[in-house]
């Protein structure tokens, strides 16, 4: 029976070891953390269906609980953007705890092993394959690797570099941010409501802020390096504007690193796939790190199951990344160019836009070229040259992306490849 282990129980990973073991293969997960440690202490958005496209049993409605569109305010804090799509959205909210639970179990029935408190810290490579990984319980070999241990993988960071294969996540390709649940006082209650703010305190990232009834869900985010006196700051305002939250802590209270940049360009070798925020398979900005991870799973035990010699070269794995770009790379690039967009700007600007009307629903909910056409008339009405350059630019990039990933050469090519990471690369998005 083909080995295959996976470093991380990442959403990817445990996807991809549920449908792989399914498939006849014998598989491990070796997670860092103890069982009871796993998962982030608070909801998250997710779309349930997604489950079952990855062909894993979907969770009881009870866990299932309702997401609240956002408005978006301005650092000013004088207008809000709503961005309301109607009743019953697709996007709903999942504890993360119960969301692990609910892989593992599945996992289990598969007949994936675990192994927990078991760090991952190199791939083990033997000429041009990578053919197992040293762990703290020692040197596991395998016919497949699965890199699913996060943004800060210790596996890609350390693949040598003839695999060329992207090994550090820049600092301006992550978002840096702090999470906690507040407390609330019983006697004051507010109507629910989901904020996100822009250039709060004049800090180049973006908050949020949802109140629910028994807490209030505060994220602080940052393009770069977030301060304990950012965090400070930003919660002072928040007991300031809420006269219901109070300072005390029940859930999370954590600092965490979102990837806040397309894939990487390449995430494949022989006896190599990563999967999930080690490749960064969020949508900048928005999320959805967690379906899109779980979805590309279910892809790469498909190509896997399929592969007709099952040696896991980069020849078969190359069909796994180019159905995972083809099929949801596009997803990734409007809020990435977008947050390079606001990334650029400034707090003054930020209010000019959203106050001006400039920057909008259509434009915060679903960024095109139209809405980025209208952008820049507008501009030019109000006569702001100077802004046009950074929005020229962005527009541009909007329309090359689309053509980079189509450009993909479909099956493995090495000259072909290479010209496609030349291209993604030069993209800078
Ligand atoms: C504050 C915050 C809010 C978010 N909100 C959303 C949201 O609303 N919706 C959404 O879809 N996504 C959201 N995300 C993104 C989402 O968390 C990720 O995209 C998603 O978890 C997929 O990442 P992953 O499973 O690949 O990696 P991770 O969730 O990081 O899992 C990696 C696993 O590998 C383990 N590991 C790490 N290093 C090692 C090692 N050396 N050895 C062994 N094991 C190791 C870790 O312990 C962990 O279990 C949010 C993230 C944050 C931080």
């Amino acid at each position: 029976m083909k080995k295959i282990i996976v470093a991380g129980a990442g959403h990817g990973g445990l996807s991809a070891a549920i449908n792989l073991a399914r498939g006849g293969f014998d598989v491990t997960v070796f997670e860092k953390n103890k069982r009871a440690g796993l998962g982030w202490d608070w909801t998250d958005a997710f779309v349930p269906s997604a489950l079952p496209r990855a062909g894993i049993t979907a969770l009881p409605d009870d866990d299932i609980l309702e997401f609240r569109n956002a408005g978006f305010l301005p650092p000013s804090k004088k207008v809000m953007v709503n961005t309301d799509t109607g009743p019953n959205p697709t996007v709903k909210s999942v504890d993360r705890k119960i969301l692990l639970a609910h892989l593992i179990k599945e996992a289990k029935s598969a007949g994936v092993k675990f192994e927990f408190s078991a760090e991952v810290n190199y791939a083990l490579v033997k000429g041009n394959r990578i053919v197992g990984l040293n762990t703290a319980k020692g040197d596991v070999y395998a016919d497949l690797v699965i890199d699913s241990a996060g943004i800060d993988s210790p596996v890609r960071r350390n693949l040598p570099e003839k695999f060329n294969i992207q090994n550090e996540i820049g600092d301006g390709e992550r978002f840096f941010c702090y999470r906690a649940f507040y407390d609330v006082t019983s006697d004051e209650k507010s109507d629910p409501q989901y904020q996100i703010i822009f250039f709060h305190n004049n800090r180049c990232g973006m908050d949020w802020c949802i109140t629910e009834g028994n807490h209030i869900d505060i994220l602080i985010g940052s393009f770069s390096e977030l301060s304990e006196d950012d965090i400070e700051e930003a919660v002072e305002d928040y007991l300031a504007d809420f006269p219901q939250m109070t300072d005390k802590i029940v859930r999370g209270g954590q600092c965490a690193k979102i990837p806040l940049r397309r894939p990487l360009s390449k995430f494949i070798t022989n006896g190599y796939a990563a999967i999930g925020d080690a490749v960064c398979m969020t949508e900048p900005l928005s999320g959805s790190g967690i379906v899109l991870s779980i979805l590309a799973g279910k892809i790469l035990a498909d190509v896997c199951v399929a592969s007709v010699e099952k040696k896991f070269d980069e020849s078969e794995l190359w069909k796994y990344q180019y159905r995972y770009m083809q099929e949801h790379g596009f997803s990734h690039f409007n809020p990435g160019v977008i947050k390079d967009y606001l990334s650029s700007l400034n707090a003054e600007d930020i209010n000019f836009f959203v106050e001006e009307k400039i920057l909008g629903a259509p434009e915060l909910g679903n960024v095109g070229e139209n809405t980025m056409e209208d952008m820049i008339q507008k501009l030019v009405l109000l006569k702001r040259p100077d802004l046009l350059p950074g929005i020229i630019k962005a527009a541009t990039k909007l329309m090359i992306i689309p053509r980079v990933i189509k450009s993909m050469p479909s099956s493995y090519d090495v000259q072909k490849i290479r010209e496609y990471m030349a291209m993604d690369k030069n993209l800078d998005w």
